[in-house]
Order: C-alpha cells, then structure tokens, then sequence
C-alpha cells in the first residue's frame, strides 16, 4: 500500500468518523521537560563507542569508494544493507539510485531528512589509510559523511520509534553537485504529504559542538554555462591571415566582468565566474577555437535568468567584434539552474530550540549568506524546508580545508551531532506538530468521561 494511500484512508476516516465543527489537538504525551531533553539524549546515544566506530565505519567505506551523480550504485546498496539490518522499510529505486526511508507510524505527520550521495570528479590528494580507492572521484564536500549521519538518525529513531506519533522520511538522494538529484526526489513524488524538510551540511571552517544557519535567503542560486568560440586557426606569426579566437575569449572573459559591477544592483549579490578556459596547443600556432564556461550566481531567480540572457548576448556579441562565432549552451536539461536556498522562518525557530537544547544557545550561530548553491532548493520549492551547517573544526587539530579542496578531510567526531540533530530535529517536530484531529461539537467529553 502507497503511503499516499494510507495517508488519505486515514483522512477520509477522520472526516467520516468526527463531525467538522471544532479543532481540538491532541498533545504529545510527553512533559515539555521530555521534550527538552531528547537533543542531549540523542548526542549522547550517538556518541556511545559502539555506535560511533559504526558510523565512522559506513563513512570511511564510502570514502574509499565515491561516486559521481546517478552512479551511486553501491552507496545506495550499502544503505540498504544498512537499512536493511535496522529494519527500516524502504523505497528503491527513487531518482536512479535514490533511497527513501521510513520509520514510525505510517501517519501523518511526515518530516523528511535529506542526505546527498554523490562524490566530485577530482584526485584526492589525502595520504591516509581510507584514501579514495577511485582515481579522479573524490568524496570532497564531505557526502560520505551525511549519509553516516542519516543512517546514524535512522539507527536512533529506530530506536525511539514506539514514541514517534508520526512518521520521518529518509531522503537519500543522488547528485547533488550539479545534476539536480533533489529535483527528481519532487518529481518522483518522495515528499507528498510531507510537511517539513531538513538537511545538513558538513562546515570544516566551523568549530566542532556549533551549528550555523539563518532564516530566509542562506545559499545563492546559480546556473551553469558553456561557450564556444571559433575563429581561424593559423601560423602565429601571421596573424592577419587567421582570426583569433583566443583573443576573442579574452575579451569576452573582460565583458562579462562588467555585467555584475556595472549592471547589478550593487546591493544585490551576484557572480559571475569563469572557470575554464581551454585553447590552443602549440605557442607558434593560432588555433580555430576556444572553449570557456563558468558559472553565475544571484539571490532571485529574476536575477538569475536577467544574466543568462546577458551572458550570451555579451558572448555572441563581444565574439563578433573580433570577428569570431560563439555557440553558448546552459544545459538546462543536464544541469537545470539551481534556486536559492531560503530556509522557512517557522523551522529556524524549531531548528534553534532543538539544537540551542542539545548544544546551548551560544554554540547556534546566525550565518551570513553566501554564493554557493545546493540543490536542496529543490525540496524548499514544494514544502517548508531548513538547511544548516554542522561543525567539524576542532582548534586543537590542524586547519581543515575547504569543501571541494583535494586536501578536504571530515573530522568523524562530528557524526554524532549531525545524527543526533537529524534525529531530534525529526522527532520534536512530529512531537510538536501531531495532527490536528477533529472532533465532533455535543458530543466531546471531558478526559474523565471517556
Ligand atoms: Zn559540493
Ligand atoms: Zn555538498
């Protein structure tokens, strides 16, 4: 049975049983003060050594065999094996190699968690023990260590499922680093019905124990772009016989810095970076083309869309000047634009009691925004969703570099916070949010009449 299906007989026999008239809610049956302390209790069933050397365990095995968008085959079968063993049912396969979970009861009301699956196309430069095992994939943006996390929630809630009045959806999802995985997540249909979502980032500049967020807009949109360039390729020393179209590039690259300082709104972020440039393969020999691409990022999707068509008028244009032809392509299927992540405002205030209960208030920092993207945008589209960076610098260790760095390392003494606010992010929603259930006028009775 769907869970679509279960979730409207529910309804319909709500509505059928009860007559319309008044609401009435029926509270969780814990004291305010067991709510409290689930966070802390969470934290502390998470780092239990047992349950830390498993999730260090999942996260290395997944660190020595990344993946790249919707290739996560055996990711996704780990976390199966993994769901498997916890008991926890599932859907596969969502999105390709997407896996979604579910623990509880099958009712409303339904949070979901996020964790993406994919690995970067790069070399680790790491010298350690669970080095990447696959030559130009690299688990650099630390998704290795949110599927840990997840799993880490799973095995907690699992746990606790006899006191969740409601259910938490597993969203593992693929491809998030450009290919848009959380896109055909909605599109499979995985959050219908679903009120909330939440999801992690690992943070390496960030001190370990602190969590960092802010409601409203968090991460820019951006889109993606890709230019030729062609000209006539030549002898180098002479060059009015060829048209060049490394020059040609050259300047375009020039114009389209203009767009952001002399076009935008200086009061409204925006980027527009190129970062490739590939051309020419002899110093004496003009070539026939060049190829560019880069990305542009902005807060609203107006923005966004006001500098794609910029960009190729600026490229078009700026190529016919040196008397060159350009052929741009977004590639708006393979890489569809990413919106802003804007976190909804009624989550931060659950998302800073929660981890203000577990961590204390003054470890829950109010982040600035910044320009880069998440496709966890996706999710934010269709329902109320939150987004926050997790903690992982311990100042006693070195430096950790940054996401995307060769030299990106994961602090694993962080996988239990991030288990541990999944879950507890989870549970006191569904705790705080039970289902307003309807009962009939006339013939509602007090507690001890029933
Ligand atoms: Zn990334
Ligand atoms: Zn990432």
């Amino acid at each position: 049975m769907s869970l679509n299906f279960s979730t409207l007989v529910f309804l319909v026999l709500i509505v059928q049983l009860l007559n319309l008239s008044f609401l009435r809610v029926f509270c969780s049956s814990l004291s305010s003060n067991e709510l409290k302390e689930i966070p802390s209790n969470f934290l502390r069933f998470g780092k239990q050594k047992e349950f830390f050397d498993w999730m260090v365990g999942i996260r290395r095995k997944l660190h020595e065999n990344p993946e790249l968008g919707y290739q996560e085959f055996k990711t996704s079968e780990l976390i199966r094996a993994e769901l498997d063993k916890l008991g926890v049912p599932y859907k596969h396969p969502v999105a390709v190699t997407g896996v979604v979970g579910f623990i509880g009861t099958g009712q409303p009301p339904f949070v979901a968690l996020r964790a993406d699956m994919d690995a970067l196309p790069m070399q680790e430069l790491v010298e350690w023990e669970h080095k990447s095992k696959i030559p130009g994939q690299m688990h650099a943006c630390g998704h290795d260590a949110h599927v840990a996390m997840l799993l880490g929630a799973a095995k907690i809630l699992q746990a606790y499922r006899k006191d969740l009045k409601g259910t938490v959806v597993l969203v593992f999802q693929p491809a998030e680093e450009g290919g848009a995985g959380a896109k055909q997540i909605v599109g499979a249909g995985a959050l219908e019905n679903v009120s909330a979502i939440f999801g992690i980032h690992v943070a390496p500049q960030l001190p370990i124990g602190e969590v960092a967020a802010r409601a409203g807009p968090l991460m820019a949109g951006s889109g993606f772009f890709e230019a030729e360039i062609s000209g006539k390729g030549g002898h180098a020393a002479i060059p009015h016989h060829s048209i060049d179209p490394i020059l040609a590039a050259s300047n375009v690259i020039v114009s389209l810095q203009h767009l952001v300082s002399r076009e935008a709104d200086p009061l409204e972020s925006q980027v527009v970076t190129i970062g490739k440039f590939q051309g020419g393969a002899a110093f004496n020999v003009i070539p026939d083309s060049v190829t560019i691409s880069g990305t542009f990022r902005a807060f609203s999707k107006e923005s966004l869309m006001q500098l794609k068509q910029r960009i190729e008028e600026v490229i078009t244009g700026q190529a016919s000047v040196q008397r060159c032809k350009a052929i741009v392509n977004f590639f708006t299927e393979e890489k569809p634009f990413y919106s802003p992540t804007i976190n909804h405002k009624g989550l931060h205030e659950h998302f800073q009691n929660v981890a203000g209960d577990m961590l204390g208030i003054d470890k829950v920092k109010e982040m600035a925004p910044w320009m880069g993207a998440e496709d966890f945008s996706f999710y934010q589209e269709v329902i109320p969703g939150y987004f926050f960076f997790l903690g992982m610098q311990n100042d006693k260790q070195k430096q950790l570099d940054a996401l995307h760095s060769p030299y990106f390392e994961i602090n694993e003494d962080a996988l239990p916070y991030g288990a541990a606010l999944h879950a507890s992010l989870a549970a006191r929603y569904i705790l705080e949010h039970q289902v307003k259930v309807v009962l009939p006028e006339g013939i509602y009775h007090d507690h001890d009449e029933l």
